[in-house]
């Protein structure tokens, strides 16, 4: 039943996100990291040429249908390719999979809007310079955890479709936490149609940048610093009425969960390839370093610690294996148990990234080492997509 081998071709496509993710994102990562203005970080040659090659190699539509131009992979072969990318930097990786929401949505569940597909997932697919970059948007001002608060009739986005004729006119603003929000042309919008139903009452819309559309500045953050968020907001965008990918309901909950589910497995990637890369370095340097005569690898109290990092690196990803799994063989997976993987991954990686920090002693700290970075970087893991207290609270109520 069980089996760890894996096939030709994903040893060949690990190998190329190896590859690409210490010669191409790490140092395109440490530079943005140390770039002081956001906006001009994500204009800067460094961010949008490492963009442009993973465009060119196929890492934006992994998992996109393959009739819709996509590589079609299947969860498994997708998860050995976003940790191996992630230990590169966790923020390139991060704007891939944002930007691949909107278009894996539209290939997934608009399949009868023949047209949306040939206009918004096609050109995309076909993109190898990583001119079209997508973002979503939930979450408001007013609106973070309560996203997913559908059962309080008195929770609703802001952020309103009104009907006019044939068309919807989208207004509000989406938070400044939106992945990708101040670069995407396109926009999967979480939006108001009823508010009498809550939560309920809102429908996903899919926004072209265009009149009425106005992106926000990039937010300036402690980590993640490759993966551009900013709010983004709506003054009466007209779009046609065909573009509500989703209409308001009681399927709401549902499709949400299965969004959670699918990104809750990709964040605890990303989680792994962190670990990773923290633990690969501290365990190198633990190595060579001496103190009291011998490598500080052989005082047990740093040996230790990298044994532990190693053992969750193996635990975190073995969980995540397991959630990738039922998603490939099990209608729209398994909620609970990607929660599960997800929280596990990004805990640990919190906890062994400030551990590592502390093999490397005072050079833990200083930027002339890597450490730090995957420190910061860590603190955003817990908190991406949904906080880890609400995936548990989630998790719990489905024990
Ligand atoms: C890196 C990153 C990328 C993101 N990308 C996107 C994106 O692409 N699109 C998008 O729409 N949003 C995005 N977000 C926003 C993200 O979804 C929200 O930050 C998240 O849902 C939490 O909302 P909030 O920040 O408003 O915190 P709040 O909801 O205000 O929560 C504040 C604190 O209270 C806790 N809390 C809240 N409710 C409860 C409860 N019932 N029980 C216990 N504790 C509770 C939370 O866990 C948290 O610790 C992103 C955020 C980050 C950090």
């Amino acid at each position: 039943m069980i089996d760890f081998k894996p096939t030709q071709e994903q040893l060949e496509l690990q190998k190329m996100a190896k590859k690409f993710a210490r010669e191409v994102i790490r140092p395109a990562e440490l530079a943005i990291d140390k770039m002081q203005n956001p906006d001009e970080a994500y204009a800067s040659p460094e961010f949008r040429n490492t963009l442009r090659q993973a465009y060119e190699l196929g890492f934006h539509k992994m998992t996109i249908n393959v009739q819709h131009g996509g590589l079609g992979l299947d969860p498994l072969s997708a998860a050995l390719v976003w940790e191996e990318l992630a230990v590169g930097g966790v923020g390139i990786p991060a704007t891939l999979l944002a930007g691949m929401v909107a278009p894996a949505f539209l290939s997934v569940l608009a399949g009868g809007k023949k047209e949306l597909i040939e206009k918004h997932v096609v050109p995309y697919c076909d993109d190898t310079k990583a001119e079209h970059i997508s973002a979503w948007g939930s979450s408001e001002g007013n609106i973070g955890s309560d996203g997913s608060n559908y059962y309080d009739p008195c929770v609703h986005h802001e952020t309103s479709a009104k009907k006019e004729g044939s068309e919807y006119v989208i207004t509000g603003a989406k938070s400044s936490f939106v992945s990708n929000g101040s670069i995407a042309d396109l926009f999967l919008v979480f939006a108001c149609v009823d508010p009498s139903k809550g939560i309920k009452g809102s429908g996903v819309f899919l926004v072209p940048l265009g009149q009425g559309v106005e992106r926000g500045k990039s937010m300036d953050k402690l980590g993640m610093r490759a993966l551009n968020q900013g709010e983004v907001c709506f003054d009466g965008a007209r779009i046609p009425e065909g573009n509500m990918i989703m209409p308001p309901g009681d399927n709401y909950p549902t499709i949400h969960n299965a969004i959670k589910t699918v990104g809750n497995i990709g964040v605890g990637y990303l989680a792994v390839g962190l670990m990773r890369a923290a633990y690969e370095e501290a365990l190198q340097y633990a190595k060579e370093r001496v103190q009291f005569g011998k490598p500080i690898f052989q005082h047990q109290a740093i040996g230790f610690r990298l044994f532990e990092a190693y053992q969750a690196i193996e635990a975190a990803r073995g969980l995540l294996w397991k959630a990738s799994w039922t998603l490939a063989n099990k209608f729209m997976g398994d909620l609970k148990l990607s929660a599960a993987a997800r929280v596990f991954a990004t805990n640990l990686a919190m906890k062994h990234t400030v551990e590592m920090v502390q093999i490397l002693g005072g050079y833990g700290i200083s930027k002339e080492y890597n450490l730090e970075k995957y420190m910061r970087d860590a603190k955003l893991l817990q908190i991406m997509d949904a906080t880890n207290e609400i995936m548990t609270i989630k998790g719990m109520a489905m024990l």
